[in-house]
């Protein structure tokens, strides 16, 4: 949805319907299609200049032929759960009026981010959570994401993956596959412990 001031609210990934609801996030990582570009898969930009409200998050929903989409994914240009309040709300309208599952493409950062654990918090409204694990070391990570929270991103991110396996229908962990086949496997062994999926997703430049 555009309303004349780069307001893009949804787009379309493949089957996806992609929700674009917040520009914040804690992390400045080093692949982010932000620091690179302001389009991504051929929507028009994605820069929000200003955060929708739930409302009109609900509204750009509510104009898209949803029998067309197989999900809706929040995921946009910044962390979505920079604003789970409205998350949530959006999430809880959307049950009502459709049975498409919903994700969550997210850093799993939010348990910092509210100073509380987050992942219950979605328990019903959310099937799936997809959390990106970029990295094996809480250092490797600082490195790569330049979290704001520093070395204590990682295992906030690990704790709460372990939290939503316990609270959600599908929990995934990815990485990208240019970190090389050891990073792969050492990521691969800490999600294990999470009880997530492990998914390499290949990097799109
Ligand atoms: S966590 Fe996601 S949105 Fe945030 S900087 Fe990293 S890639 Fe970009």
């Amino acid at each position: 949805m555009e309303d004349g001031m780069h307001m893009t609210i949804t787009y379309q990934v493949g089957k996806g319907l992609y929700l674009n609801i917040t520009n914040q996030c804690p992390n400045r990582c080093d692949f982010c299609v932000r620091t690179h570009s302001d389009f991504y898969d051929g929507s028009n930009s994605l820069w929000l200049e200003r955060e929708p409200t739930s409302d009109e998050i609900f509204e750009a929903i509510c104009k898209e032929d949803l029998t067309t989409y197989q999900e809706i994914v929040f995921c946009g240009y910044g962390e979505p759960m920079c604003r789970m309040n409205q998350l949530l709300e959006v999430a809880e309208m959307l049950k009502k009026i459709t049975s498409l599952p919903i994700r969550v493409n997210t850093s799993g950062l939010s348990d910092l981010i509210y100073g509380q654990p987050t992942a219950q918090l979605m328990q019903g409204l959310v099937d799936t959570v997809s959390v990106s694990l970029n990295a094996s070391t809480p250092e490797k990570y600082d490195q790569i994401c330049h979290s704001k929270y520093g070395l204590d991103a990682l295992p906030a991110i690990l704790e709460f993956t372990k939290e939503a396996v316990s609270y959600l229908p599908h929990v995934v962990m990815t990485v990208v596959d240019v970190i090389g086949q050891e990073e792969i496997e050492a990521c691969r062994a800490l999600c294990q412990q999470t009880g997530a999926e492990f998914r390499v997703r290949e990097y799109i430049d």
